[in-house]
């Protein structure tokens, strides 16, 4: 394939203005049993069809044809520090147990088009589980193994599973976390019930069988273990997986992904963006539950042919060098975390970023929640390798924003996630008349006019309606995607996104981001990590409110010191942002209430201040963060 200059500015540009042409390029980094007859049906917007006509297998992408081409090489690395077990499999062993998963799948009556939840922790099997319903047309819907019985249920009953694939137990620094009662206690909640359960068993905690139901995989294994299934050829929209996400309503939504778009676009990305290559190790830490794990851990690695690193386990055990003992040990090249791990790290001996041989280190990459800029400045110090961020959404399954350094290397910027990526009609807009905000620094939605690119959410999983009310219909008079993030533009094209549109506080009349306000506290020396939340004002109408934790605790241990660090603060706010954005309380917490994946429960501490119910808590990290923020505000 040959690009016709090596600029960005004229990538994207391509990608634009001679979409179908650029696409049609892109779709010969995957193999196709038949090659598409049309690149992009747009005539139902906001419903985008890519690559009609062509059949692909996902699974044929990131395990057959490596499997033929470099078999032997090592395509799935499991590393838990939870169980002190490593285990390495090369592509053609891969391929070999996803036959075998496959093959039990089949089975048991699972065919296209029939939905498989996975409930697991971070084991071989999970993946192996994920390849298998790809290989043989299944939808795959995993379900983060942190949720608990009442979320797992309302999962079970939107995707209507024939089988769900489970473990026995997980395991979180070292403390065994049993699986299987919450299944069956999800299972007896839901009105939907899977004819069979796979279970795998890690032998960490003894649990009870349903007779008729529960199936052993270790059994199944021998049985299967030399079965051969053929990858199922799939026409390109037909959907791979749902993923749920959760938004302002209860109710879960399940993002429905494509099979070719979505392969077409993560191997785009590898090339384009992470600039992984065949053979080289990549290495995310996210979990299999969110959308990083599938694109990033699974998916788009093995796409490339890459070694992909599976990690169970925290990054600060046994110790905070973990990581990059790894990646000296793998050599990885190209690695992907959270800004909130990295922020767990900086509390950590910053000796332990020098210890270990980071030479094959590429870039990390960051994602997920805004990367603030002292935390990106200490990262790259410490490493001194390329950070770059990049900002998407469940919803995408792939990056919005970024550098893509193999076009053309750009420079990140702090504070930035980077450009527009090719593919993405991305808009700022005036919120309430919908006109575009064509100049520079002016703040607007983030929006982004169909049709998506490739390997973005098709719909709703089973609510088209839902699909275009909640991400189609906020802008007025367009038909035009929000993300729902603020962001402004530079007058380069970098972007910085300002925070959540639905977490806008607006203090006397003035507009503020809690974003902004975050980062500047955040830039106090001693502040290693704060949430900025809007709370009711009779007099304001909202004021801010912020919580942080310190690194120095006991310089806030008496209530001299408390006053004294909170005026500190407060004082940097006035002096960056300006008297107006000034926090009307700091308050100083150890931990901040997050879910599992690292973001702030803003809404949840915000309800707790205005003394309102946080409602649904199942994705709470450490409940008692909330009880802290409780504890603070109570009357002496
Ligand atoms: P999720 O679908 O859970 O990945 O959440 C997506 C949301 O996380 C986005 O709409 C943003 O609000 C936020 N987000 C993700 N990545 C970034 C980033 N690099 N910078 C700032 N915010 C981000």
């Amino acid at each position: 394939m040959s690009m016709p200059s090596s600029s960005y500015a004229e990538f994207y540009r391509r990608s634009i203005d001679e979409r179908d042409t650029f696409w049609a390029e892109q779709a010969a980094l995957i193999e196709w049993n038949s090659q598409p007859q049309q690149i992009c049906d747009y005539s139902r917007p906001p419903f985008a069809r890519w690559f009609v006509g062509g059949t692909t297998n996902l699974c044929h992408n990131a395990v057959d044809r490596h499997a033929r081409d470099r078999g032997a090489q090592n395509a799935l690395i499991w590393v838990s520090t939870e169980t002190e077990q490593e285990r390495i499999y090369s592509f053609s062993e891969l391929q070999r147990e996803v036959e075998t998963m496959a093959a039990m799948l089949l089975a048991q009556g699972v065919g296209q088009g029939d939905r498989v939840l996975i409930y697991m922790p971070m084991i071989p099997e999970a993946a192996f589980a994920m390849l298998a319903c790809a290989r043989i047309g299944a939808i795959h819907s995993v379900v983060f193994g942190g949720f608990a019985s009442v979320s797992l249920a309302s999962r079970i009953d939107d995707a209507a599973p024939k089988l769900i694939v489970s473990a026995d137990a997980g395991s979180r620094s070292g403390k065994v976390v049993p699986y299987k009662h919450l299944l069956d206690e999800a299972i007896q909640l839901a009105s939907h019930k899977p004819s069979a359960v796979l279970m795998v068993d890690r032998g960490l905690a003894p649990f009870e069988r349903v007779a008729g139901r529960d199936l052993d995989y270790a059994a199944l294994r021998q049985q299967h273990g030399e079965a051969r299934v053929d990858c199922v050829w799939l026409e390109s929209n037909t959907p791979s997986y749902t993923l749920y996400t959760s938004g302002t309503t209860g109710k879960p939504k399940g993002v429905q992904r494509d099979t070719g778009g979505y392969a077409v676009a993560l191997a785009a990305s590898m090339k384009h963006i992470y600039c992984g290559e065949a053979g080289e190790t990549y290495f995310s830490t996210s979990d299999i539950g969110w959308v990083v794990g599938h694109s990033y851990i699974i998916y788009g690695p093995l796409l490339a042919g890459m070694a992909t690193i599976m990690y169970e386990g925290l990054p600060t055990r046994p110790d905070a060098g973990i990581w990059w003992s790894l990646v000296e040990k793998y050599r990885v090249s190209v690695m992907f975390s959270a800004p909130t791990a990295v922020r767990v790290l900086k509390k950590q001996d910053p000796a332990y970023l020098s210890k270990y041989d980071l030479s094959s280190l590429k870039a990390l990459f960051l994602a997920g929640e805004p990367l603030d800029e002292p935390t990106a400045r200490w990262i790259a110090e410490a490493l001194g390798r390329p950070i770059i961020d990049n900002y998407w959404q469940t919803e995408t399954g792939w990056p919005i924003l970024s550098v893509a350094n193999g076009v053309e290397k750009k420079a990140s910027r702090f504070g930035s996630p980077g450009m527009a990526m090719y593919g993405y009609r991305v808009k700022l807009l005036n919120e309430s008349t919908g006109e575009e905000l064509l100049g520079a620094n002016q703040k607007g939605v983030l929006a982004i006019e169909g049709p998506l690119p490739p390997g973005c959410l098709q719909t709703v999983w089973g609510d088209d309606a839902r699909f275009v009310n909640t991400y189609w219909s906020s802008i007025p008079d367009k038909l035009v995607y929000s993300t729902f993030d603020w962001g402004i533009r530079d007058e380069d094209g970098y972007y910085f996104i300002l925070g959540r549109t639905d977490d806008v506080i607006n203090v006397a009349g003035h507009r503020l981001g809690t974003r902004e306000i975050e980062e500047s506290i955040a830039s106090h020396p001693n502040v290693a990590e704060v949430a900025v939340v809007g709370v009711a004002d009779q007099l304001k109408g909202q004021v801010a409110m912020a919580f942080a934790v310190l690194k120095d605790a006991s310089r806030a241990a008496t209530p001299d010191g408390a006053l004294q660090q909170e005026g500190e603060i407060m004082k940097r706010v006035d002096e960056q942002l300006g008297a107006v954005a000034r926090p009307a309380r700091v308050r100083f917490v150890s931990v901040l209430p997050k879910t599992r994946s690292g973001k702030l429960l803003r809404r949840a501490i915000q309800a707790v201040c205005e003394q309102r119910d946080p409602g649904d808590l199942t994705t709470i990290e450490d409940p008692s963060a909330l009880q802290q923020i409780r504890d603070l505000l109570a009357p002496a």
